[in-house]
């Protein structure tokens, strides 16, 4: 009898255990995802990326769409070329009709932001990812293209850490920057010549990912074009737009120029797809308490802020909460222990209690 009710008993805790399992596993990738993160290290996922045969060139044609784009597709088309748009959000509504020209006319589209305002997509990754979802939106809306393909404002250089990296490659999105700068946008007015030159002195690979502007005031970009497209024709170099399949160029750098804060709560806010109003709120409130070092304890203790989250949903938050079980104890350990307690106890007990197991 004793046996038997032993080995139910077990098999009741060996389920029980099974149920935290997910909390254990994610709670300790979430906190060494984290930490590897702030360590700088880049995490993607493994994707398969096409090899060209033959030298490839990508044009590339930021900060549209404007009244210029149209001038650009010309001669695309005259060239029998093709490019890739990183247009704006902001710009996109009045410019329907381009848009949906660049892609019937076969070139791709990419995502730079809905403002381009760099204090404002690199205060934090909320607002990169608001911008980033609107502008997705637009764009789908118009030519029923949802693009994954970004570039971000001044490139990823001194502007992105390892956490925009990780949350956009977590949702699928390729970040280009580029390999080939035409100078286009060093400063106002560059000439149509100087243009040309920096291309020509640019080092060549195999695989080039030119950066050019579309925007308004880029005329003399558009004069450029034809002798670029003729430079890289006469190397004998053929004409792609990027897609989920070209492996992406960038320029990974630590640290940014950019002080960011909260980026733990915006870890967990996208890890654990908590709704942006409660972590805001969290570090709103310690801010507001002038606590600042309270923040930045439970900043540092995050297992804690993580079970703090959790189980806060609407009410108060409880900064003082003692880490539980699930943060400190080990699920082969729970089991084990959970298990030595039932066979030294229930001899003892003549009656068996399922309470027993939860005074741990
Ligand atoms: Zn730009």
């Amino acid at each position: 009898m004793f046996y038997k009710k032993c080995i139910t008993i077990s098999i009741i805790v060996f389920f029980v255990a099974i149920l935290f399992i997910p909390n254990f596993v994610q709670a300790n990738d979430n906190d060494g995802i984290y930490q590897a993160l702030l360590a700088g290290k880049r995490i993607v996922k493994d994707r398969d990326f096409i090899q060209e045969e033959k030298p490839t060139v990508y044009l590339t044609f930021d900060d549209g769409p404007s009244s210029l784009t149209e001038e650009v597709l010309d001669i695309l088309k005259e060239e029998h070329v093709k490019g890739t748009f990183f247009v704006l959000g902001q710009y996109v509504e009045n410019n329907k009709e381009i848009l949906n020209r660049i892609v019937k006319e076969g070139h791709a589209i990419g995502n730079h932001t809905y403002t381009h305002e760099y204090k404002k997509v690199y205060s934090s990754f909320s607002v990169f990812w608001e911008e980033i979802q609107q502008t997705e939106k637009l764009i789908y809306d118009i030519t029923g293209v949802r693009t994954s393909l970004v570039r971000t404002p001044g490139g990823t250089y001194k502007n992105w850490d390892s956490f925009y990296f990780y949350y956009m490659d977590q949702e699928d999105y390729l970040i280009y920057d580029w390999n080939v700068d035409s100078g286009d946008s060093k400063r106002r007015n560059v000439s149509t010549e100087e243009i040309i030159q920096t291309i020509k002195q640019s080092i060549l690979s195999d695989k080039l990912i030119v950066l050019m502007h579309d925007g308004t005031g880029h005329v003399n970009t558009v004069k450029a074009l034809p002798e670029i497209i003729q430079y890289y024709k006469d190397l004998g170099y053929q004409f792609k737009t990027l897609s989920e399949k070209v492996e992406p160029i960038i320029h990974h750098s630590t640290p940014t120029r950019w002080d960011r804060e909260d980026e733990f709560a915006a870890h967990l806010q996208f890890v654990r797809k908590i709704p942006p109003v409660l972590v805001t709120n969290q570090s709103d409130r310690l801010r507001k308490e002038n606590n600042e070092d309270l923040y930045i304890k439970n900043m540092l203790n995050k297992q804690l802020i993580l079970e703090e989250i959790i189980a806060a949903d609407s009410q108060p938050i409880n900064t003082t909460v003692e880490p539980s079980i699930h943060s400190v104890i080990s699920l082969p350990a729970v089991y084990t222990w959970t298990l030595t307690k039932l066979l030294l106890l229930l001899p003892l007990s003549k009656t068996f209690s399922p309470f027993l197991f939860f005074d741990l």
